[in-house]
């Protein structure tokens, strides 16, 4: 499988050997407010990438950390009166939930930045050591981005741009470069509280640490996570595309500075934007949309072809017109199963020159499909080959026998396992069964009004009935 890899602005081939997991770490959130779809957009596209590679037998260990020391977080706990962390971790408890409610459920370990405060300090002082980190009187430890010649090489630049993600400017006049960045953030403790081991200072957390009393800045807690957990280097690292710079480069600048050993990641890969409607989503604009907010209205099925259907590096865009295709197109797959589940369900009997069309149809699609997730997964291609393989099947679907059904339903779960799709699993209740009876009844006594009358009710129970050569096939409609 090939990879686009930002730092080389190249796909290259994902190296794998035998036996040995590859690791993948991804910036997990700030939690601080509920997750909305732009958190989805990157999130389902890394889930995606672990689903495919475990499908191919691939272990991978997916590591995800959670930012619950922040400035954002001290803000609006104070706001609301609430202790930080309990602030923090109670919103960690919703970031879960969301995941969980959109099937990304891939990570392996989730690692919170106050579970590693010692790790954190641990590179800190490494990195001062090594004259790469430097103190300032009542601020604490920046990094000294001059000490790292490298800096800049992921992002190919040293200065903000409008659309980097940050979570504080660290403009501190002491500081010896524009650029440096906190590593360690002091919090002026009263004397009282000098033996303490963490308090809360006007809601602002602070641990006793030997570097003195404070916080950690931003960037040095994913590579005191990622080398507790993976060491120095490491496979892969993932994350939306307005972290490259400063947070990633940072991550570079840390690491490679601390152990010596370079590339600290072998791979970087980043997610587009989202999009609504052409404008960028924010608060400010009400066009913020909360995966909540979503999933009262859709299943996650949609939010998760939506994701889909853009390739992870393409700016995903959303609008209505988008949803309602969405839609459709989950309609269609899902279709596709239950007709398959019906034809299996009846005694076909499969000729020759139906079963040859049934195979090449088969051996198409999986090599189709393959070829697109191995190229830079790339998902649209994938849902592409899906359409052609779901219309094709389609075409012989009541020509082809029970053991034939059977393998394409397989074949077609398998493929909307990795997209994190769920085929509809239901019965069909009794009522909607006495009706499509009756309904019978009248069109074997040409009674194709009444006929038609059954159909509607059936439609508006939320069912859909279709004649086919081997009897009416119904199905749950898609919502
Ligand atoms: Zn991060």
């Amino acid at each position: 499988m090939k990879l686009f890899n930002t730092l080389s602005g190249q796909k290259e081939l994902v190296e794998t050997t035998k036996g040995k997991p590859l690791q993948f770490f991804v910036c997990g959130p700030t939690v601080f407010d509920y997750s909305h779809i732009g958190h989805a957009r990157t999130y389902i596209a890394f889930d995606i990438f672990v689903r495919y590679m475990r499908s191919k037998k691939q272990k991978i260990v997916y590591l995800q950390n959670i930012t619950d020391v922040d400035d954002k977080i001290i803000d609006r706990a104070k706001l609301f009166n609430e202790h930080p962390l309990h602030y923090a971790h109670k919103f960690e408890t919703f970031y879960k939930k969301d995941m969980e409610s959109i099937g990304c459920t891939s990570v392996t370990r989730y690692a919170r930045a106050t579970d590693h405060i010692k790790e954190i300090i641990k590179q800190i002082q490494t990195l001062i050591l090594k004259g790469n980190a430097y103190f300032v009187e009542d601020e604490g430890y920046y990094f000294d981005i001059t000490s790292f010649p490298d800096y800049g090489k992921l992002s190919r630049r040293t200065a903000l741009q409008a659309e980097d993600a940050v979570t504080r400017i660290d403009e501190q006049i002491k500081k010896k470069n524009k650029g440096d960045f906190a590593l360690w953030k002091y919090v002026s403790i009263p004397k009282h509280e000098h033996k303490k081991k963490f308090t809360i200072i006007d809601g602002e957390p602070a641990w006793n640490t030997p570097l003195g009393w404070g916080r950690p800045g931003w960037h040095i807690e994913d590579t005191a996570i990622t080398e507790r957990w993976f060491g120095p280097q490491y496979d892969i690292h993932g994350g939306g595309g307005d972290l490259k710079f400063p947070h990633h480069e940072a991550e570079i600048a840390q690491q490679e500075s601390a152990s010596g050993k370079v590339p600290f990641v072998k791979i970087w890969l980043h997610t587009g934007s989202l999009r609504i409607n052409g404008e960028k989503m924010s608060k400010s604009l009400k066009n913020f949309l909360t995966i909540r907010d979503f999933l009262s209205q859709y299943s996650k099925n949609v939010l998760r072809i939506i994701i889909a259907m853009y390739h992870y590096r393409t700016p995903v865009q959303w609008s209505d017109t988008l949803v309602e295709q969405a839609v459709q197109t989950i309609d269609s797959f899902l279709g596709t199963y239950d007709a398959l589940s019906f034809s299996e369900s009846a005694h076909i009997k499969q000729t020759q020159n139906i079963k040859k069309q049934w195979e090449e149809i088969e051996k198409t699609f999986k090599e189709k499909f393959e070829t697109a997730m191995d190229d830079d997964l790339n998902t649209p291609e994938a849902i592409a080959a899906l359409f052609e393989y779901t219309t094709m099947i389609k075409t012989i679907v009541w020509k082809i026998s029970k053991s034939s059904s059977k393998k394409s339903k397989q074949t077609l779960a398998k493929a909307l396992e990795i997209l994190g799709i769920d085929v509809q699993k239901y019965k069909i209740p009794q009522i909607i069964n006495k009706l499509v009876k009756q309904r019978e009844l009248y069109r074997g006594n040409k009674q194709f009004t009444h006929a038609d009358a059954l159909r509607n009710q059936i439609d508006e129970l939320g069912y859909t009935i279709e004649d086919t050569p081997i009897g009416p096939f119904v199905r749950k409609k898609v919502s």
